[in-house]
């Protein structure tokens, strides 16, 4: 039996009431690696990472942790054993600042009292080190997506992690911003980690992977080297068949336009003069570059956007 993994999850399986989300499936994970788990929606990733972060129990099978059998009953036993999970739905508490959310129920204390000082001083160290531009004493609740993930990795960071899972971290954020948790990913794999990455962007897991591991339906499919791998491979893996068009032919006939949009721009600065028509049959994509994600615009672009349409139809 192999023994230089850092984790290995084996047989795992793992019922709801009606459904077997996990059902015999192995992953190992070499040490100061990146292992990607892919699979399509419900194929049972996030719930093979629940059942090691101690979120759910799983039914049977066993986790062996750096050589020792583990079963974590709740996340907070998992962090103290230094695996951590950056989640999907960040549940961080808003009113709070970023440094309170970072050392939750473990401030460290002077004179039975929190010591500020300290835990600015600690979490600017992290910070710094992975060069995460926010304010420690800024409230969580007014800070982008982004932002909140990098406070998750801060975390994980802060707890000495050996085995930090990110479940789909880029998920809603800028190609700058994934530039950047690419970096803290290398640098935490450099300093002995090993990450679990779950993501649907095929290019990102070939770039960023060492290993890939497939599920389809609750089963392990697959483990491979990344550079064994293509998209093609992948796919082809995740759906089970062979796919021949990746993106199927277009034969639906354009017919006369249905909708007409002329020199549209919001008050706010979101767009200016955007035209186009759409036709009966026709697909068009609007694509763009999400620079800032600040809740307001997306307010005030939602309401116009409404008032707009009914002006149109
Ligand atoms: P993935 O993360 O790969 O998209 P999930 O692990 O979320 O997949 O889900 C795997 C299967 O388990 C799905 O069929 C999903 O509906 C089911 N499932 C996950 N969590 C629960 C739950 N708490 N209760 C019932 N069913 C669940
Ligand atoms: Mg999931």
């Amino acid at each position: 039996m192999e023994t230089n993994y850092i984790l290995e999850m084996r047989h795992i399986s793992k019922s709801f009431p009606g459904v077997k989300a996990l059902d015999d499936v192995t992953l190992c994970v070499r040490p100061g690696t990146v292992h990607s788990l892919m699979g399509e929606n419900g194929a049972g990733k996030s719930t093979l990472m629940n059942c090691l972060f101690g979120i759910y129990s799983k039914d049977s099978g066993e986790i062996i942790l750096d050589g020792e059998k583990v079963n974590f009953h709740s996340p907070s036993e998992a962090l103290n054993n230094r695996v951590s999970m950056v989640h999907q739905e960040l549940n961080q508490v808003p009113n709070q600042t970023v440094m309170e959310n970072l050392w939750l129920g473990r401030f460290p204390l002077k004179y039975k009292l929190i010591d500020e000082k300290r835990i600015y001083e600690k979490t600017k160290e992290i910070f710094d080190d992975l060069e995460i531009d926010i304010d420690p004493k800024m409230k969580v609740g007014s800070l982008k997506v982004s932002q909140k993930q990098m406070i998750e990795i801060a975390k994980a960071v802060s707890y000495d992690s050996k085995i930090i899972v990110m479940d789909e971290p880029t998920s809603s954020l800028t190609e700058r911003e994934v530039e950047h948790i690419f970096q803290i990913i290398n640098k935490l794999v450099n300093k002995g980690s090993s990450i679990i990455y779950i993501s649907h962007k095929m290019e990102e897991i070939l770039r960023i992977s060492n290993d890939v591991t497939v599920m389809r339906d609750g089963k392990w499919i697959s483990t491979n080297p990344a550079r064994e791998l293509t998209t093609d491979n992948i796919i082809q893996k995740m759906v089970g068949r062979e796919l021949k068009d990746r993106y199927p032919k277009r034969n639906a006939k354009v017919g006369k336009v249905m909708l007409e949009v002329k020199n549209l721009s919001s008050a706010a600065p979101c767009f200016k003069n955007v035209s186009f028509e759409l036709h009966s049959g026709e697909i068009i994509g609007i694509a763009g570059w999400l620079e800032q994600s600040e809740p307001k615009y997306w307010k005030s672009y939602l309401a116009l956007e409404k008032k707009e349409r009914e002006k149109l139809l």
